[in-house]
């Protein structure tokens, strides 16, 4: 796949000094798709065939039930659930036909069974197949400005580095689209700042259980306060606290 710059938005995500720019352009993404797929985008018929076909998983059915246009979701619910049922008719016809396999192990290697079949069915997401798509557009543009624009470099060798998922991410970036030696270059300053920023992390985290020592009660957070939220999301990608909190909507 071929991937252009994007500069602008990374270069925003990156001034705001946060513990991983790629975390908070996903949230971004994230609360963008999920308004447009109740608003303009599912009218579309090219998304709706999509929507129709791929349809959602929990997180993004959440996040769009917690919105208030019951009737685009209703709408877009309904003409998935129609699909689902088209194509598993064939399936459910007969549910006791799968073959037994060596040992009975009813078609267990071969991804037939009609239990496979289901989960297979219900496997995707339109949202999260966007959010990749832009974040792996992100991980590209920060690979690529690194050695093409000074001031993305400054922003970056002062930055916190990333959440360890995004940092894998970013790696792969870089040796997929860099030469061998910036490829070399570009990860071993990336190692470097994000082993740093562990250990800063793990000492802020470890100050926070040291909090609850009553001999430290009087002494002052720094910061600790958020250091279990930020703990977590730095191992795991934002999923709890202020970094992994959208805009409030009233829609
Ligand atoms: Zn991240
Ligand atoms: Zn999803």
């Amino acid at each position: 796949m071929k991937y252009t710059l994007d500069t602008i938005p990374v270069l925003d995500s990156y001034k705001t000094g946060c513990e991983c720019p790629l975390c908070q352009l996903r949230v971004h993404c994230e609360d963008q798709y999920v308004d447009s797929m109740l608003g303009a985008a599912y009218m579309e018929p090219d998304c709706r065939v999509k929507t129709n076909e791929i349809g959602f998983c929990t997180r993004h059915f959440e996040l769009m039930y917690n919105r208030r246009n019951r009737l685009g979701l209703a709408l877009m619910t309904h003409t998935h659930m129609q699909e689902v049922i088209k194509s598993l008719e064939g399936v459910l016809a007969n549910p006791g036909s799968s073959k037994h396999g060596l040992f009975g192990m009813r078609g267990k290697q071969t991804g037939d069974s009609v239990p496979q079949k289901i989960r297979a069915r219900m496997e995707g997401c339109v949202i999260c197949e966007q959010i990749d798509n832009s974040i792996k557009r992100y991980a590209y543009t920060i690979a690529q400005l690194y050695f093409t624009n000074s001031e993305f470099k400054k922003l970056f060798d002062q930055s916190k580095g990333f959440c360890l998922p995004h940092l894998a991410l970013v790696m792969e970036f870089a040796d997929e689209t860099l030469s061998g030696k910036q490829a070399d270059e570009f990860k071993k300053a990336l190692a470097e700042l994000e082993m740093q920023n562990l250990k800063r992390i793990e000492g802020e985290l470890e100050w926070f259980t040291l909090k609850f020592d009553y001999r430290n009660a009087d002494k002052p957070w720094g910061n600790s306060q958020d250091a279990v939220e930020r703990s977590i999301n730095k191992l795991m990608g934002a999923c709890v606290g202020e970094e992994a909190q959208m805009p409030a909507h009233n829609d």
